[in-house]
């Protein structure tokens, strides 16, 4: 199979991780008979230096043509970087908005893993994480409170601020249906997370989730106000399989479930649309404290990868192959710094990538 994709390193550790990411990838291809064609697109900092803005329309052209999107992270240190001296709209985070927007990537996919191998590092008591745990957080990305109508007036002296959180049955019916048909790929059960004892949109979310389950009778559906949610993933992270949000709910939660994971430096992410296309990126940010050290974490663009065969290629065997190597490579010790502990072997971010494109049969 030819596997077209537009590959966006990006800035602060983006190359170093990506270009890891890239030799695994093109281990499977070898061992699986397929080729990889990248485009190198640039966006953020790196297009900032280049185009003075942080996402041209070529690139937007270029990574539409590509069946899918593999990506670093973007931004810099907002202190020192001069890309943060621009206006809002011209610096790196706002080519991110704008690519998420232009491709229409609606769901977000956050997998929370907690690995046998890495459980010293997961802040919960061990008698909750015994056995690890595997749940996925689908975020709503283009609607609600984060992209409603605001403003601030003032009036009388008094400064007032408004934002409004809206959706209509269209945008949750097409992601609750992307969530149904991945819990059907997982364990068949969807926890659909809303605020409806309040909420209008809440309300509207409910009903149109339990149309759309009609459509899955082998999946469970349960729901779950949104404060129990947070409360329940630490209490209880085993009991979830699919946990499909709206927006701004699912940015808090995703954040939490990664926190009980342990280490940034482990958590894939994908972006989908209504076709295969999908925008593959670690969950993690630029680290620009550790960028061009060597050290940095590559497991969660690696795992992105994974994801990409998985759902833009339907490659589930090779996708199965990364995560396996992965696994193995954290079985027999091997530990960047971030996820490093007493008795392991430490190593860099290439020599990371070498162990696990190694593992791949
Ligand atoms: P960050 O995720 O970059 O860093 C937070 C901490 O985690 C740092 O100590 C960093 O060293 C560590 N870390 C992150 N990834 C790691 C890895 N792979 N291996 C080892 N350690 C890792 O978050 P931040 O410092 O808040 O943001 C830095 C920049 O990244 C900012 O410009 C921010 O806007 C940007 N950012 C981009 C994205 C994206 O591209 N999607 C997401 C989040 C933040």
């Amino acid at each position: 199979m030819n596997l077209n994709i537009g590959v966006i390193k990006g800035d602060g550790i983006g190359p170093e991780i990506v270009t890891e990411a890239m030799k695994v990838l093109d281990k499977v291809a070898d061992v699986y008979g397929h080729t990889c064609n990248y485009t190198q697109l640039l966006m953020g900092g790196a297009s900032i230096d280049v185009h003075g803005v942080p996402l041209t329309s070529e690139t937007v052209a270029q990574a539409k043509a590509s069946d899918a999107v593999l990506m670093g992270s973007i931004g810099g240190d907002a202190k020192t970087s001069p890309w943060y001296q621009l206006e809002p709209s011209k610096r790196p985070e706002a080519g991110l908005l704008k690519i998420r927007k232009e491709l229409n990537l609606f769901a977000n996919l956050r997998p929370a893993i907690l690995y046998d191998e890495l459980k010293g590092a997961c802040p919960l008591k061990e008698e909750i994480t015994e056995g690890g745990f595997d749940l996925m957080i689908m975020r709503e990305l283009t609607g609600g409170l984060y992209f409603g109508e605001r403003k601030t007036i003032e009036e009388d002296g008094v400064i007032t601020a408004h934002d409004s959180l809206t959706y209509n049955e269209n945008e949750i019916r097409r992601i609750a249906k992307r969530g149904f048909d991945i819990a059907m790929k997982r364990r068949k059960k969807v926890t659909s997370v809303d605020k409806a004892n309040v909420l209008d949109s809440s309300r509207l979310w409910r009903k149109v989730v339990e149309e759309v389950a009609k459509d899955y009778p082998e999946v469970t559906l349960e729901h779950m106000l949104v404060d129990n949610c947070a409360m329940q993933l630490v209490r209880d992270p085993k009991q979830f399989d699919v946990v499909l949000t709206e927006n701004m709910f699912g940015d808090i939660l995703s954040d939490e479930a990664s926190m009980v994971t342990g280490s940034i430096g482990m958590l894939a992410s994908a972006s989908l649309n209504e076709t295969k296309f999908g925008l593959y990126e670690p969950s993690g940010g630029s680290a620009p404290d550790i960028a061009g050290k060597g050290i940095a974490n590559p497991i969660a663009t690696i795992l992105s990868a994974a994801m990409m065969l998985r759902f833009s290629f339907d490659l589930d065997k090779e996708a199965d192959a990364i995560e396996n190597a992965v696994e193995k490579v954290l079985k027999e010790g091997y530990r960047t710094i971030d996820i490093m502990s007493e008795g392991k072997t430490q190593v860099g971010t290439e020599k990371m990538g070498d162990l696990i494109a190694g593992y791949i049969e």
